[in-house]
């Protein structure tokens, strides 16, 4: 069994060979990029109280109605951006972006290497390069992505409020356990458009962290009538042995 140069077994990592480029591939700590002193924007908050006090259905409906305004909402997703990178001369033209916002988790799943917790997160400046430059080169689709990027609940309003003003259609893959209702309500206000939930299994079992069972205690308090802005859960089979992915849609 190989072992690491903390004495760690490897055998659990699903990818030794990334794991091992990652953990060796710079014999110094990776220099952090000079600040430039930008900062993301304090968000206003709430930008659509008219949602935030709607109760929506009183039971959620067996089929979404599909008007043009959720249809057109889809395409901004996929369509648009595709459509966009193969008419758009030149040949950079990224369709989805991924803004990895922390390396840090408040899980620790066995086939992860985002477990080394001393890495720092993401700074408003870096955020906000980052969101400028992705725009000045076309891209109109972010991903907020970790580690768990609710980590820090502001620090992902500020990133999503700041993206969403300037027209990125986003999204926030998350395990869920942090999204509280007025974590929920403050980042649909701002603008997301979709949670994607990882899970790895039912209920509680050895080895396991990403429980469904937990993950719709979590969801049943920021689905309530009180927060109308996240109505709809849908599941969905994930290309992973044994894993499925859930999507809440605001
Ligand atoms: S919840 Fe996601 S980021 Fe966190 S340890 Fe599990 S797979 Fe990794």
């Amino acid at each position: 069994m190989e072992e690491d140069q903390h004495g760690d077994s490897l055998k659990f990592r699903i990818d030794v060979d990334i794991h091992n480029l990652l953990m060796h591939s710079s014999p110094e700590p990776v220099k952090s990029p000079v600040s430039k002193g930008m900062t993301l924007p304090e968000p206003i908050f709430p930008r659509y109280p008219e949602k935030l006090s709607d109760p929506g259905p009183s039971v959620i409906p067996e089929n979404r109605d599909w008007r043009w305004p959720e249809v057109y909402r889809k395409m901004r997703g996929w369509l648009f951006p595709y459509i966009r990178s193969r008419v758009l001369p030149g040949d950079f033209h990224p369709i989805t972006s991924y803004l990895f916002v922390e390396y840090k988790c408040n899980l620790d799943c066995w086939y992860c290497w985002a477990y080394n917790n001393k890495v720092k997160g993401m700074t408003d400046d870096i955020a906000r390069r980052s969101i400028d430059w992705l725009y000045d080169h076309g891209c109109r689709v972010l991903a907020l992505m970790g580690g768990e990027p609710l980590l820090r609940p502001q620090f992902a309003h500020k990133v999503v409020y700041y993206a969403a003003k300037k027209g990125f259609w986003i999204y926030i893959g998350t395990n869920g356990r942090l999204l509280r209702p007025e974590v929920a309500d403050r980042l649909g206000d701002a603008g997301v458009s979709v949670f994607n939930f990882a899970v790895d299994a039912w209920d509680e079992k050895p080895r396991s962290s990403e429980i469904v069972t937990v993950l719709m205690n979590t969801l049943s308090s920021s689905t309530d009538a009180s927060h109308a802005s996240t109505p709809a859960i849908r599941t969905r089979p994930r290309p992973k042995p044994g894993g499925t992915s859930t999507s809440l849609e605001t």
